[in-house]
């Protein structure tokens, strides 16, 4: 099931995300020697669409390609089926960052396949863990820690000033590594944006050549805490239009990072219905009536908040959630 492999096969440097499936046929571990022997690991296309982390990864490997790696690296490739139509996921698929051990997902292939990776790098005492992925709306670069510890903050930080802690959704890559060793999510921007490709590249290389994470937390850090996962009341077919149930807010996706004003409008209702979000705080229950309130038929912000993760693409909202509610986290 796990593709487990030392060295890298011909013609990797140069593949596209799609091209991963005919050359590795399944997610894969690639296990890459370097000058210190405890390895990076780096996992990217758990989303099969995302690939600013390949790309990333296709420079600093071509940087060093007759040379010895400062440090040797673990490099899980993740849904190459998915990446090979261009997918977040196939339709029967479950997401790929939603099944790694601590998940509340039912045991399945893809369970077994993540439990395994986490098996075999735990017997390699992994230095740090890094999981690359993209998004879809308007975001800053940012890092996602699972624990407030200072060497998980460091390694954050390294990446950018705006660290966010999260405890839902379940069964994450970082979450799942935090046990192992110190474990960053890294949100790289949109597909595409070269420079979010180059700070992805610029900051592996930066971290294989560590020697240790400081041990202090980091002074400089915007820490920020997700407090809500807000989904679409799935009986409510929606758009940005005003032709479906619940007509969205076309500005939205502007809103991400910023301190959004208490009544500030997110949706239009156009039906008879009053619950048009679900809000899931980290111990699953559904706190719409704390965030959200009805005026008329405007769905509005019961209180200040700032969002993250709002996008326009429909699929995504579907699949994924319309937004994350974050607070400021005081040091
Ligand atoms: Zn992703």
């Amino acid at each position: 099931m796990l593709n487990e492999i030392q060295g890298l096969p011909a013609g990797f440097l140069d593949a596209a995300a799609e091209d991963m499936k005919r050359l590795l046929q399944t997610p894969s571990l690639i296990h890459l020697e370097g000058k210190n022997p405890q390895p990076l690991f780096i996992s990217t296309l758990l989303h099969g669409n995302e690939d600013s982390g390949l790309k990333a990864l296709q420079i600093i490997l071509k940087k060093f390609e007759n040379k010895t790696l400062p440090r040797a690296l673990s490099i899980f490739i993740g849904n190459v089926s998915a990446a090979e139509k261009n997918m977040r996921k196939l339709d029967a698929q479950p997401d790929y960052n939603r099944v790694w051990p601590g998940t509340d997902s039912d045991a399945c292939e893809e369970t077994r396949l993540m439990q395994r990776v986490v098996d075999v790098m735990k017997k390699r005492k992994p230095f740090a863990s890094i999981d690359l992925h993209n998004n879809t709306g308007r975001n800053p670069h940012y890092g996602c820690v699972n624990r407030m510890s200072a060497q998980y903050l460091q390694l954050a930080r390294l990446f950018s000033h705006t660290v966010v802690y999260f405890s839902t959704p379940k069964g994450v890559q970082s979450e799942a590594f935090s046990v192992i060793c110190p474990a960053v999510t890294l949100e790289c921007g949109k597909v595409g944006e070269k420079d979010g490709v180059s700070h992805a590249a610029r900051y592996i290389e930066t971290v294989m050549q560590l020697e240790t994470l400081p041990d202090h937390v980091p002074g400089d850090i915007d820490l920020l805490h997700t407090v809500g996962r807000v989904t679409i009341n799935t009986a409510l077919d929606f758009d940005f239009d005003g032709s479906g149930d619940l007509a969205l807010d076309g500005s939205i996706e502007l809103y991400n990072f910023r301190q959004v004003k208490e009544n500030t409008r997110f949706a239009t209702l156009m039906t008879n219905t009053t619950n048009a979000f679900d809000v899931w705080d980290d111990e699953g229950n559904n706190v719409y009536d704390e965030y959200f309130k009805l005026d008329g038929q405007h769905v509005v912000l019961k209180k200040t908040m700032m969002p993250s993760m709002f996008t326009k693409n429909t699929d995504i909202i579907r699949q994924d959630c319309l937004c994350y509610l974050m607070e400021h986290i005081d040091q």
